[in-house]
C-alpha cells in the first residue's frame, strides 16, 4: 500500500532532484529543507451559543532569504502541519520564479469557516492575528487570501494589527478590501496569471486558444477567474467544479453565468440549474474527462499514482499549489503529458500581493490598468525564463521552474553568508 500523502516530503524530493540537476551540493541547499520559523497557537473563540472553542492555528515561515515572508492563510478542516510546511516551501520558490523580493510563508487555521458565523470568523481571525503578531509585519511577514480566506479576513488581521501598533499599518497584509489599501486587481491576479501561462504555452506549442477545451477543478477566486478569462480568451471550458460536484458538457459551459450564480456566499454548484446537454458530474471524473488542457484549481494531491494514468488532458496547468504528487508527475511525463508548474502557474497572486505592499508602504495608488499590464510583463518574463532553462536541460518544466528558482535562492543565501 502507498504510503500517506506528505506535501513536505514531495516539495523535497521535487526541490532536492533540481538542486542535484543543477550540480548544487548538499550545503548550498541544506538550509532550504526545513522552515526557518514554526509557531503553533491554540486560538479559543466565544461561540454565538456561549460554548467555546479552541482551534488549532500556524504561521510558519519558510525562508526569509531574499526578502520579507510572504504567504497566504488557509482556514480549512483538514490542514496539517505538514501542508502549512510545504505551503510556505512552495512561497519561497514561487516568490523567486517570478523574482520578487520576497521569501515563504504560510498560515492555517484548522477549522471549516463556513460551519462559523460573521461573528465568529472576525474573533478567530482577530485572536488568530494576535497569537501570530510576534512573527508579522510589512518588514517581516505579510499574509494574505488563500483557501477559505478572502479580503474581509486580510482586512480584520489589518485592523487588528494596526491596534496593537497604534497606528493604521496597511501593509501587514495583502488581499485587504480596496478601500482600505488592498489593489485594484489583486482579486483576479492568480487566475488571470494562470491564463497569461495559459496562453503563452499554447503559443509556444503553436496551438491556438480558440477552442482549446479546458477543464477546471475548483471555481473559487482562483479557477474561477482562470475559467472566466479563459473563456474570454475563446478556449472552451468543457467542464468545471466546486466541493459539491461538476458539471461537463462538451458544447461548453455558460462560465458567465456559472460565475455569477456561484458569487454569492454560500451557493455551490450542485444547486445550479445546468442547460440540459450538461451532465453532472463527480471532481474525480473531472480530473479524467475528456479536454486538452486540465486546470486542478482547488486542492493539493488531487492527480495521484492511482488517477495520473488516466487524465485525458495533454497539458495540465496547475492553478493550485501541489495538486500533483511526485509519483503522478513521473506517471504524467512517462505518457508525455505537459505540466506547467504551480509555482509558475499560481504566481500571479503573489505578484500583485508585491504591488499592494509596494502601494501600501510608498503610500501610492496605481490604476487597474497598470496592475495588470506590469503582472502581464512580469508573468511572462517569467514564463520565458522558466521555458529556457527547461529546453537547456532538456527537462520538465517543474524542474525548470526550480532550478530558476534555486539559482536565486542558493544565490542570495551565498551573498548574505551564515550568521555569526
Ligand atoms: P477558494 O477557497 O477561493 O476556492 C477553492 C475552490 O475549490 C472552491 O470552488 C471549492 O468549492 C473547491 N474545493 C474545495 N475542496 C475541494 C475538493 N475536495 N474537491 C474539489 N474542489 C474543492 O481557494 P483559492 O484561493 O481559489 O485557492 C485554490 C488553490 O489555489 C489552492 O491550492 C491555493 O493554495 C492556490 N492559490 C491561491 C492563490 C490566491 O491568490 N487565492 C494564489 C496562489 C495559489
Amino acid at each position: 500500500m502507498a504510503a500517506p500523502f506528505n506535501p513536505y516530503d514531495n516539495y523535497l524530493e521535487v526541490m532536492e532532484r533540481a538542486a542535484k540537476m543543477l550540480g548544487l551540493v548538499p550545503n548550498d541547499y541544506a538550509s532550504l529543507q526545513q522552515p526557518e520559523r514554526e509557531l503553533k497557537v491554540s486560538i479559543p473563540v466565544e461561540m454565538d451559543d456561549g460554548s467555546l472553542r479552541v482551534f488549532e492555528g500556524y504561521r510558519i515561515q519558510h525562508s526569509s532569504s531574499r526578502g520579507p515572508c510572504k504567504g497566504g492563510l488557509r482556514y480549512h478542516q483538514d490542514v496539517d502541519v505538514d501542508e502549512v510546511k510545504a505551503l510556505a516551501a512552495w512561497m519561497t520558490f514561487k516568490c523567486a520564479v517570478v523574482n520578487i523580493p520576497y521569501g515563504g510563508a504560510k498560515g492555517a487555521v484548522k477549522v471549516d469557516p463556513s460551519t462559523l458565523s460573521l461573528n465568529e470568523l472576525k474573533n478567530l481571525t482577530r485572536r488568530y492575528t494576535a497569537m501570530i503578531l510576534p512573527l508579522i509585519g510589512p518588514e517581516r511577514d505579510i499574509p494574505a487570501p488563500d483557501v477559505g480566506t478572502n479580503a474581509d479576513v486580510m482586512g480584520w488581521i489589518m485592523d487588528t494589527y494596526s491596534m496593537f501598533m497604534g497606528f493604521t499599518s496597511p501593509g501587514v497584509v495583502t488581499g485587504k478590501p480596496v478601500d482600505i489599501g488592498g489593489s485594484l486587481g489583486r482579486r483576479e491576479a492568480t487566475g488571470r496569471g494562470v491564463m497569461f501561462v495559459v496562453r503563452e504555452y499554447l503559443h509556444r506549442r503553436g496551438i491556438p486558444m480558440i477552442g482549446t477545451r479546458v477543464a477546471v477543478q475548483g471555481l473559487g477566486n482562483v479557477g474561477g477567474t482562470a475559467a472566466l478569462l479563459l473563456h474570454r480568451e475563446g478556449c472552451r471550458i468543457v467542464a468545471a467544479s466546486d466541493v459539491s460536484g461538476g458539471l461537463y458538457d462538451a458544447k461548453g459551459l455558460d462560465v458567465p453565468a456559472i460565475a455569477a450564480y456561484l458569487s454569492q456566499r454560500g451557493r455551490l454548484l450542485k444547486d445550479y440549474e445546468a442547460p440540459a446537454t450538461a451532465k453532472r458530474i463527480t471532481n474525480a471524473e473531472l480530473l479524467e474527462c475528456d479536454c486538452d488542457l486540465l486546470v486542478p484549481a482547488a486542492l493539493e494531491n488531487q492527480i495521484t499514482a492511482s488517477n495520473a494514468g488516466k487524465v485525458k488532458a495533454g497539458i495540465v496547468v496547475e492553478g493550485a499549489n501541489g495538486p500533483t504528487t511526485a509519483e503522478a508527475d513521473a506517471i504524467l511525463e512517462r505518457l508525455g503529458k505537459k505540466v506547467v508548474p504551480d509555482i509558475l502557474a499560481n504566481a500571479g497572486g503573489v505578484v500583485v500581493s508585491y504591488f499592494e505592499w509596494v502601494q501600501n508602504i510608498q503610500s501610492l495608488m496605481w490604476d487597474e490598468e497598470e496592475v495588470n499590464r506590469t503582472l502581464e510583463k512580469i508573468m511572462i518574463r517569467a514564463f520565458n525564463e522558466v521555458w529556457d532553462k527547461t529546453t537547456k536541460h532538456d527537462t520538465t518544466m517543474r524542474m525548470g521552474a526550480y532550478m530558476v528558482a534555486l539559482e536565486r535562492i542558493t544565490k542570495a543565501k551565498r551573498i548574505r553568508g551564515v550568521f555569526p
